[in-house]
């Protein structure tokens, strides 16, 4: 680990995951995003400093954490501990009190030398698998210097690296990290300005831009070598048929075989308790699932939307339907349940 306010911050490291690129991956998750969507399904990237939670779960009510806090930032409530959020400085006194690990710190930082220490520990599963490291977030690219000499690192050591950006950044950040990134991971949630402002709380402009930016240098240069393009499929905001056709229209249009695959990420409600550990409300909170049918319907809209059918990829897990009409239920299409959920 590095020194304090040095090093990349980053929230974790998930091993053995599949939906980050090929084969098996170990995904390294920074802290720091310039988007506030409103279904984001990992709220505790958000902040780009350290901050603390409480599972309450694990409390054993010793009131250590409050004691030695030197800010005073935590008071024990009938609710249990809570967090003054403002003066909280994520200092991590707290959580290194804890008998019980109820306390956490979220964010750690990292030199380079220590990250790919640790994302080196599962080599032989990435060589078993076709796999390797994906750079996620969070917003990567807010941590573009480190990020970029953490993918280079890797490459040295003949370790397969993909990025995986919201395309909220600089063409200058995208500059010093596609030279070390074999495959992009780009988010497009919405084509729509208007919407897409709504929903992200920031404009699409930059961000289409960005991705056009990406596929030409794959086209020109072979580097990075391809993309794939994700959308996540969130009831009420982007799981609506024409939604998908018009983002699929875009891509038909504006990008061309660059982009190797085009992931359609159905909505999960998993990170609810990381809402309520944070002290936050989440608009998705009683939101179910999309059903298997409504998936297929997504999936059928971006088959027909312009591009090539083989490149759309809708995973997720799905609800149990009801039996409708006295018919039998249909089968539901083969799914994979993604841990976090994308974008
Ligand atoms: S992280 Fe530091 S400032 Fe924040 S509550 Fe814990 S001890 Fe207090
Ligand atoms: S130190 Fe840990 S177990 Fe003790 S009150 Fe604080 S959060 Fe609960």
């Amino acid at each position: 680990m590095s020194k304090k306010n040095e090093g990349g911050l980053v929230l974790e490291i998930q091993r053995m995951s599949t939906e980050d690129g090929p084969g098996i991956r170990t995904t390294v998750f920074f802290k720091g995003c310039p988007l506030t969507c409103a279904w984001c399904h990992n709220p505790e990237s958000i902040l780009a400093r350290p901050q603390v939670q409480w599972v309450g779960s694990r409390c054993i009510r010793c009131l250590g954490c409050v004691s030695v806090c030197p800010e005073k930032a935590l008071t024990a409530g009938d609710a249990g501990i809570e967090v003054d959020r403002d003066a909280c400085k994520g200092c991590g006194t707290c959580a290194d009190e804890c008998p019980t690990t109820a306390m956490e710190l979220m964010g750690t930082r990292y030199t380079v030398e220590d990250l790919v220490r640790e994302v080196e520990k599962d080599r032989a599963y990435f060589e078993s698998s076709g796999g390797g490291i994906t750079a996620s977030g969070g917003e990567p690219t807010m941590q573009a210097d480190f990020v970029a000499a953490f993918l280079k690192a890797c490459r040295d050591r003949g370790l397969s690296t993909a990025l995986d950006s919201s395309g909220l950044c600089t063409k200058a950040a995208l500059n010093r990290l596609l030279p070390y990134a074999d495959l992009v991971l780009f988010d497009i949630k919405e084509t729509d300005p208007d919407r897409h402002r709504r929903f992200t709380g920031v404009p699409n402009e930059g961000i289409l831009a960005n991705c056009r930016y990406v596929h030409d240098l794959i086209m020109a240069h072979g580097t990075p070598a391809r993309m794939w393009v994700r959308t996540p499929l969130i009831p009420g905001f982007t799981a609506f048929p024409e939604t998908i056709a018009r983002i699929g229209g875009w891509i038909a249009e504006n990008l061309g075989p660059g982009v190797a695959r085009w992931d359609l990420c159905a909505f999960n409600n998993l990170c609810r308790d990381k809402y309520t550990r944070l002290g936050l409300s989440w608009i998705l909170a009683d939101e179910p699932l999309l059903s298997g049918r409504e998936l297929e319907e997504l999936a059928e809209a971006a088959r027909a939307s312009g591009v090539d059918p083989e490149i759309v990829h809708a995973s997720g897990a799905t609800r149990m339907e009801d039996v409708e009409n006295g018919e039998e239920r249909p089968e539901r299409p083969r799914l994979t349940l993604i841990k976090g959920g994308c974008c």
